[in-house]
Order: C-alpha cells, then structure tokens, then sequence
C-alpha cells in the first residue's frame, strides 16, 4: 500500500468510513439472510426429507409386499384349481385311485409318499414327484373324499411348488384329517428327515390351529419363528378354502416364508443415517425386525414387542398403526425423529422408517454456509469497488487537489495542472477544471502585483536615497548639513569621553559677506559659498575630520584627536587657504574672500561637552572678528 493510502486510512478518510459502513452493512445483511435462508431452508429441507421419506417408504412397502402378493396369489390359484377338479367326477375317481399308487401304508395306519418318489423315482405311469414328501396321520382312516383331496393336494403342492423352485421355501396344502403333502426345496431336503407318523403333530403348530379355525377364507402369517433345522426365521402364511355350510374346511394351502432376506434389507434402508423396524399391528406390536432387539426377538421366539420391550419412542407410532390403510404411508413426529410407517401390503406388518431431524441438519448448515460465503463475497466486491472508485475517483484526486491547493497558498508556483483529476464525467473532475481556472487568475494577479511592488519599491528605494542625501546634505554646498553635523559632534564627543581624548571644533565664518552680496548679488553669493567650502574640503583632510556648513555664510570642523593646539594651527591652515585663492571681494578691506575661525578643544567629561565646545569655539569666532578679521582666535583651555 502506498504512503499515500495509508495515509487515507490512518485519516479516517472518506474510503475507510465507507469501508467500515460497507462491511456493516453487509455483515447486518448477511446475518439477516442467513437467518432468513436458515429458517426457509430447514423449512424446506425438512419438508423435502419428509418427502424422499414418504417415497421411498412407499416404494420400500410396495417392493417388500411382492413376494407375499405372489405367494397369496399361488395359494389362491392352488385353492381354486383343487376345488374345480374336485368337482370334476372322472378327476375326483382318478384321485381316489392315485392315492394308492402314490402313497404307502404304515403298519399304524398312517401314510407317507411311496419310496423313492421323493428322490425322484418315476411311477409306473412315468410321473415324477421329485422333493415331495407326504405324511398322513393315522388319527383318521382315510375315505375316498379324503384320499381324493389329500392326493390332489399332493399333485398341486408339487405343481405350484415345483414352479417357484428355488425362490420359495416349503409349499404345502394340508388337509385336516392331518393329512399333509409337502413340497421342499431340494437344498432344504438335505436335512430333513421324516422320523415318522408320531412326529406329525399339526394341531400343537399355530398355521394349522388358527388356519383351520379361520371362519373365512383370508391369509393368516403366523409368528415369527426361528427354524433351527434352517437356522432362519420364518414365519409360514397359510390360506384355507371357503368354509362350508358347517363352517368346516377341507384345505389349506401354506407357503414357508425365510424372512432373512426381508430383514437384510430392513436392516439396511434406502436413506442413509436412518433405521427401519418390522412389527405386527397388534395390540402388543409384536416385533419381526428391530435393529437394536434382534437378539430379544431372538430369544423370546418371535414373542418380543413393542409393548414387551417397553420401546417408548415406537408407542406413538404402535398407536398410529392401528389407523394404517394397507400401502399407505403416514408420518408421525415423535423424539427428535421423522417417522414413516405404512403397513405392509398383504402382510399384517408395518414398516417403520426412522428419520432422526438432524440428520438434515449438515444440509441446512451447507445452505447457511452459502449464504455466508455469497455475502462474504459481495463484501469483498463491493470493498474492492468502493476502494476502487472512492481511491482512485475520488479520494486520490481531492488529496492532489488539496496538495496543489497547499502548494498554491504557500508559493505562488505554478499548479501542476498533470497531477490534478482530470476526470471529465464528474463533479470531482469539474472541481478541478474550476480550480486550475481560479489558480491560473490568482497567478496572474499574483504576478501583476508583484511586478507593481517591484516598480514601487524602486521608486520608493530612490525617494528614499533622495531623501537621506537631502537630509545629511546641504543643499549648496555638497557639505555635511547641520543635521548631521549634530549627530557626528554628540558621536565624537562620547567617544572621545570614552577613549579619554581630545576632540577639537574649528567654527568658521566668511568675512563681510553681506557686504559681498550687496555687492556681487546672491547668486555670486552663492557660488562664493561653494567655492570657499571646496577649499575648505580640499584642505581638511584628516582622518575622521567632518567638515559641515553650519548655516548661512558658517561652517564648522570637527577634528577628533585633536589638542586646542593643533586645532589653532589647523585654522590657521584653513584660513590661510582660503585668503590664498584670493577670490575678489571689492567690498572687504583685504580685496579678496577671508574667513575667521573659532579654534576650540575639549576632553568631553560629561553630556554637556558638546555645547560647551560649541559655544567656546563660537566665542573664539567672534574673538577673532574682533582682532580684525581674516585670522584665528583659540578658545579657552575648557577645563
Ligand atoms: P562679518 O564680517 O562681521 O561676519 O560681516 P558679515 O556681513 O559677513 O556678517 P553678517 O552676519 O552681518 O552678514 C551675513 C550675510 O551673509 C547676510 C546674508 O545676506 C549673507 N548670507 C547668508 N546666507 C547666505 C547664502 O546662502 N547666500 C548668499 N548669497 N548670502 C548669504
Ligand atoms: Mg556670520
Ligand atoms: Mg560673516
């Protein structure tokens, strides 16, 4: 940064104090955006959570509920084609006649499949019925309605479950008489075993007790239940025929379901960070699935709910299942979680997708951080334009227009018009025109009255000289002039007091010069005056010696270092001087121009030395007019 903008700053100039208001002003609107956008957001955000939530419940409800779909519907088709072919009087005497052919009588009275059918073995007819077994008890001896029915059960359990091989597990269609043709899936076959007619005690398993009990035709699952023989959990859906008029049913057709699968993928939902249960719409919520309890539900077969387990935060939604259409999904907010729940179409259970609110949280955080970022970035826009148009617009011209203003005050230099803003599109730049304009009038009258002061102070410089010549001078002559003579005399006398020497003053006056006037006229006078202080002046040559007139026809010499005796003969020098040039002077006894001087000499003791050396030499003067004129009279020792 240069001087100049630091200099700005240090100021609080005009580009930092719309800085600082810049930066408020952003910070007040980037702190209400923010707060704007972060209510809006999580608004919006937590309504688009609800939604991917609704839709993936649904799709997860609608995917889930397929197999189970399929499964009622083949027990459907099974129901129905045992009941035409019942029906059917030449299929239903086939019937009673295959039942010996296919089936083997136990010494008890009870009946399996013949021997090798199971693995496969054709019958004499060519028919294979391979990984079906069948068991019938020997609680009831079988009729011909009976061996029919039990035979047809045996011919469709493998027709249907033979059709599903591999994708579904056992497929049975059980007749009360305890009667019951399985079909099983080869892997399973593995490892059962038939340990004979006493095993088969169907009315201690809940598909049978409640499957026959059933006063309508509908689906029932049982519970969950874990097989040990599989290692997995099951549970079966059975589906009996129509009762008859006695409200008694002849079949039931059941399907084993492995639930490994389904809870595989209840375990892991489609929405990350969120979990998923599986439970019964009972009273209790019996539980199929709950991540955190598989080994509860494990450990209580299957009888683990809800209710049981006392899972606080699922009562709300136990209580809302109760309401549940089949397919449809509804949410309920409960504990810091969004819950999605929806039963299971054609199953007794719901699912519940568990949303917990702040897993929205990172994404309303993320949009609050935009907001922040783009008012941080407008700040630094709108910094780097006001310093930009303030700087260099504004702030750097008025500093240069200020500087040449100061440098026009203190000098009147010219204006460095190059440095001055020369914008033309503003108000700073017009300024500056109307500036230079101002600057170039000041100048020029700065010059004119310059160049007026010079001419005056020449002209008053030789008034000035005139005068001081006039005021020293004398006018006539060209002699020092009384003015100064004063000034001189009180100047030697305090030196000569301050040196202890002698000072000496010599008054000299022309003799009968009125006479000469009358006689030769003024101006001759004049000229006789001139004269006569040229001699003077060329024989008065001492050092520090003043020669002045005095006044009228009088002149005076003052002599510094000079005894009363040296100061006779040097008047007696002068006189004889000017009687030596002998200028005419009809009117005087000698014929020609003669002075009488006055001699005198003091050692000043005090201030009124001066007079008193004036006033002696005056009276020498006048001694020496008295003694005839032409001559010098020395004044008294002054004591
Ligand atoms: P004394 O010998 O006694 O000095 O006689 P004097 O005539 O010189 O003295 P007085 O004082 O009677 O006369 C002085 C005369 O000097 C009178 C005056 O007209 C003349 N005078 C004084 N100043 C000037 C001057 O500037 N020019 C001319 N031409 N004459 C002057
Ligand atoms: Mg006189
Ligand atoms: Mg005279």
């Amino acid at each position: 940064m240069t001087s100049l903008q630091t200099g700005l700053y240090n100021n609080h100039s005009l580009v930092s104090r719309s800085l600082k208001a810049a930066i408020l002003r952003i910070a007040l609107v980037a702190i209400s955006a923010g707060a704007v956008s972060y209510f809006v957001n999580r608004h919006s955000i937590e309504q688009a959570a609800r939604e991917q939530l609704l839709l993936s419940t649904q799709q997860t409800l609608q995917r889930e509920s397929l197999p189970f779909r399929e499964i009622q519907q083949l027990q459907r088709n099974f129901l129905q084609e045992f009941q035409q072919t019942l029906a059917d009087a030449q299929q239903y005497q086939q019937l009673v006649t295959d039942f010996d052919k296919l089936f083997y009588r136990h010494e008890d009275g009870s009946y399996t499949q013949r021997p090798g059918l199971f693995e496969g073995q054709p019958l004499a007819d060519g028919r294979r019925f391979a990984n079906m077994s069948a068991t019938y008890a020997p609680d009831i001896p079988p009729d011909a309605d009976t061996k029919a029915r039990f035979t047809l059960s045996y011919l469709l359990s493998y027709k249907y479950g033979s059709s599903v091989k591999g994708r579904l597990f056992n497929f049975y269609g059980v007749v009360p008489e305890k009667g019951f043709p399985i079909y099983q899936d080869a892997d399973i076959a593995k490892v059962f075993t038939y340990s004979g007619p006493e095993a088969l005690k169907l009315e201690s398993y809940e598909f049978y007790a409640r499957g026959f009990a059933a006063t309508t035709s509908d689906s029932i699952f049982t519970r969950m239940y874990f097989d040990f023989s599989n290692n997995a959990w099951m549970t079966t859906i059975a589906t009996p025929d129509q009762p008859d008029a006695n409200g008694q049913h002849h079949i039931l057709a059941c399907v084993d379901v492995l639930l490994d699968e389904l809870m595989k993928r209840t375990a892991q939902p489609t929405i990350k960070g969120t979990y998923s249960t599986i439970f019964q719409a009972d009273e209790a919520g019996t539980l199929i699935f709950h991540p955190t309890y598989t080994e509860a539900i494990q450990n209580s077969e299957g009888a683990a709910s809800i209710t049981s387990l006392h899972l606080q935060t699922l009562m709300p939604v136990l209580a809302a299942s109760h309401q549940l259409q089949p397919g449809q999904v509804t949410l309920v907010e409960s504990a810091g979680e969004i819950v999605a729940l929806g039963q299971i179409p054609d199953t007794p259970w719901v699912l519940s997708v568990h949303y917990p609110e702040q897993l929205a949280r990172p994404a309303i955080l993320q949009n609050l951080i935009i907001v922040i970022a783009l008012g941080l970035i407008t700040l630094l826009v709108e910094i780097f334009i006001i310093r930009s148009i303030l700087l260099k617009q504004v702030a750097v011209p008025l500093r240069h227009l200020a500087q040449a203003m100061r440098a026009m005050g203190s000098s009147a230099n010219k204006v460095e018009s190059e440095r001055l803003p020369n914008q033309t599109d503003d108000e700073i730049g017009a300024l500056a025109k109307e500036f230079i304009n101002m600057a170039k009038r000041v100048r020029d009258s700065h010059q004119q009255l310059e160049t007026k002061v010079q001419q005056r102070t020449a002209e008053l410089e030789a008034a000035n000289r005139q005068l001081q010549a006039i005021s020293t001078t004398d006018e006539l002559t060209g002699l020092a002039n009384r003015r100064l003579f004063d000034e001189v005399l009180e100047r030697e006398c305090a030196r000569a007091q301050r040196e202890s020497s002698d000072l000496a003053l010599l008054m000299i006056d022309v003799d009968w010069f009125k006479k000469y006037n009358d006689h030769y006229g003024h101006q001759a006078g004049d000229a006789c005056l001139r004269r006569v202080a040229q001699v003077l002046s060329l024989h008065c040559r001492r050092a520090g010696d003043l020669l002045a007139r005095y006044g009228g026809e009088e002149f005076v010499l003052i002599s510094p270092a000079t005894d009363l005796l040296q100061a006779g003969k040097y008047a007696e020098s002068l006189a004889q001087a000017i009687a030596s040039e002998l200028l005419p002077h009809h009117a005087s006894p000698f014929g020609h121009v003669t002075v009488s001087i006055g001699a005198a000499a003091i050692r000043p003791v005090g201030s009124a030395s001066e007079e008193m050396l004036i006033m002696e030499a005056d009276q020498a003067m006048y001694r020496a007019k008295h003694n005839g004129r032409n001559g010098v009279a020395i004044g008294k020792k002054i004591a």
